[in-house]
């Protein structure tokens, strides 16, 4: 039997798996379906982590180290992912892809969100390079330069809002001439004097080089006409995937309480409406989707599934 079960090996996760084995837990087994680091280690840059100062080095480099550290701890670390978790008496059962079972007295899943992609030439092979999903990590590079931005709703429209205060100009591109964006936000946004709204248009391309985005091709779909935008910030700003899957039993219905953007209700302590299972990072409500959050979250409830051991025995 684990003591805790951590479910992806993100900011969130492997921040808990620090706090939990340096606090004095035994046996914990962090689940992580990839490499662990997250959604950070498709950057190619970090200049907003406090304390990390080092512009040569990448996401994947920047977490290099997060695991290192907590497996120096005696973290356990499996390379696989997991189909489910459900709470049967007082316990947690994981079943992992292919069948294979586990035990654990609490669980705390940290599996992230994953921003959608447009579809657009270009924007795999610009991501993270030009080409981002982070208005608050990457609109510094942009300070005093063009930007565009592609999406009609309250994230577009907000995040344009705050890159407006940033860089020279910022082009939001929405192939609809009606917002999704609720109307006090495209107010404000229409108000602005630096944010140009491009509507009935798509990104045709993405293009640049070795260095990364040189500009996009907008393409208007009424008149089909083209339009070269050379700047070297693209921000996709067209909805998100909660990870959540893993928090759905059998007959699919999620085991606590979401909200109506699947994303999982905990309070301050990350814990959500069942005892014992706990959340953190991306996939909790309000969550400011920065690395230095999910870390605070992972802390939070590692600390918490220290108490809630503590008391069961
Ligand atoms: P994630 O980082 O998403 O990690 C979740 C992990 O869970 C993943 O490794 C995933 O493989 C794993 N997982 C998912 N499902 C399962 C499963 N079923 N079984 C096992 N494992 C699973 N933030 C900043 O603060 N500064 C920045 O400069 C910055 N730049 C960014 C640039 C890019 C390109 C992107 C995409 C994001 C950036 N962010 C940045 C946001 C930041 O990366 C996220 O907010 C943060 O990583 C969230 O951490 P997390 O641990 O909650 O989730
Ligand atoms: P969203 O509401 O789903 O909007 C996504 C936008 O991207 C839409 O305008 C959509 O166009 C466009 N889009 C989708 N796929 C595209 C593609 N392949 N190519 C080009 N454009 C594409 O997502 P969101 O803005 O992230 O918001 C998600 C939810 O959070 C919403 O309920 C929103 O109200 C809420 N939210 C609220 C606040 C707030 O209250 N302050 C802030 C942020 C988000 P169409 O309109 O044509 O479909």
């Amino acid at each position: 039997m684990l003591d805790c079960a951590i479910i992806g090996g993100g900011p969130a996760g492997l921040t808990a798996g620090l706090y939990t084995t340096r606090g004095g837990l035994q046996n914990v087994t962090l689940f992580e379906m990839g490499i662990p680091g997250g959604q950070i280690t498709k950057s190619s840059e970090i200049e907003n982590y406090p304390g990390f100062f080092d512009a040569s080095k990448t996401g994947l480099d920047f977490m290099d180290t997060w695991q290192k550290q907590c497996f120096n701890f005696g973290l356990k670390h499996e390379m696989k992912k997991v189909a489910s978790v459900e709470k049967i008496g007082e316990h947690f059962t994981i079943t992992l892809e292919g069948g294979e079972v586990q035990e654990a007295l609490t669980v705390i899943v940290a599996t992230g969100s994953t921003p959608k992609r447009a579809g657009f030439n270009g924007e795999d092979t610009f991501f993270g390079r030009g080409v981002s999903t982070c208005a608050t990590c990457d609109g510094f590079f942009y300070k005093n330069k063009p930007v565009t931005v592609l999406g009609g709703g309250d994230t577009a429209l907000e995040e344009a809002f705050f890159l407006s205060n940033i860089c020279s100009d910022v082009y939001v591109v929405h192939r609809r001439d009606e917002f999704r964006a609720a109307p006090p936000t495209l107010d404000r946004a229409i108000r602005k004097e630096n944010i140009h709204l491009i509507t009935d248009s798509v990104i045709e391309e993405a293009y640049g080089g070795a260095m990364g985005l040189d500009g996009v091709k907008i393409k208007n779909t009424k008149t089909n006409e083209v339009t070269d935008m050379k700047n070297s910030g693209l921000f996709v700003f067209v909805g998100h995937n909660v990870n959540n899957g893993v928090l759905k039993d059998k007959k699919r219905n999620f085991i606590c309480d979401m909200n109506d953007r699947g994303q999982v209700i905990v309070d301050l302590s990350m814990k959500t409406s069942l005892k014992g299972l706990f959340c953190a990072g991306d996939i909790r409500i309000e969550a400011p989707k920065q690395v230095v959050s999910a870390a605070g979250d992972g802390s939070i409830s590692a600390l918490q599934v220290i108490s809630y051991i503590q008391e069961l025995s």
